[in-house]
């Protein structure tokens, strides 16, 4: 097994490579229900070969892992044990519960593991230190955000006060007096969406319905946000869920 990947966009999506006998002209990419990608390629493809192969589609790859993750988190809810995947910025890491005697330290992201240690080794407590984890990371990166994007738009005068809501079925909103809210489950998000949804906020402050003009708004201060959406429409089980 090799540890090889395709990066897109914000994304990495690692896959497993299969040598087929029976295949003599192309890679074949399966993705599997639960969201790996599997090559199939002839033996005399070299590993440049073949990641070229997956690269070319891997637009395909990604909507299809996506998907199969959005439906496989439905079979299976969040126990919080180790070997689980979680979400941030766009990245999947591996949790990594580690039961301690000792006072346990701050939760943690080593290489690809969200380390997360425990004196109690209860789900609930493991889901309480990874869900608080989220919050710093999401007060910490959307205040970024807010902050870059308030300074280029030109009808943001100050970075307007924002704090987090746990929504079911937003990412933010912004009120008619400037105060922005934000959903913390959004941090798990790839950096891009998370750059649709604050401009999307911080247009509200000139518009503040859904009309042509704040679409055309925009428009004119981003070329991906229709793809950024996207993504976040497509993921919006996956990630709000906990
Ligand atoms: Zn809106």
């Amino acid at each position: 097994m090799t540890d090889t990947a395709i990066i897109y966009g914000d994304q990495r999506i690692p896959y497993l490579v299969n040598v087929d006998d029976n295949r003599t002209t192309r890679v074949a990419i399966h993705v599997e229900p639960d969201g790996k990608v599997i090559v199939d390629a002839p033996p005399g493809f070299s590993p440049v070969d073949i990641q070229k192969a997956v690269q070319k589609r891997a637009r395909w790859i990604v909507s299809h892992v996506e998907d199969a993750q959005a439906r496989f988190a439905h079979v299976r809810p969040r126990e919080y044990v180790s070997g689980e995947q979680v979400l941030y910025l766009g990245c999947r890491y591996v949790l990594k519960v580690l039961p301690t005697a000792a006072k346990p330290r701050a939760v943690r992201l080593k290489g690809n593991r969200l380390e997360v240690e425990t004196r109690v080794g209860a789900a609930e407590d493991v889901r309480s230190k990874v869900r608080a984890w989220y919050r710093v990371k999401a007060r910490d990166y959307f205040a970024k955000r807010l902050a870059e994007a308030s300074q280029r738009l030109p009808w943001v005068n100050e970075m307007p006060p924002f704090r987090l809501l746990e929504m079911n079925k937003q990412w933010g909103s912004c009120s008619a007096d400037g105060q922005v809210i934000l959903n913390p489950h959004l941090v798990k998000a790839p950096r891009e969406c998370i750059e649709y949804v604050v401009l999307h906020e911080l247009s509200h402050l000139k518009h503040h319905d859904h009309g042509p003009e704040f679409w055309q708004l925009l428009d004119v201060h981003s070329s991906h946000w229709r793809r950024s959406k996207q993504t976040l429409d497509r993921m919006v089980e996956t990630l709000m869920m906990e």
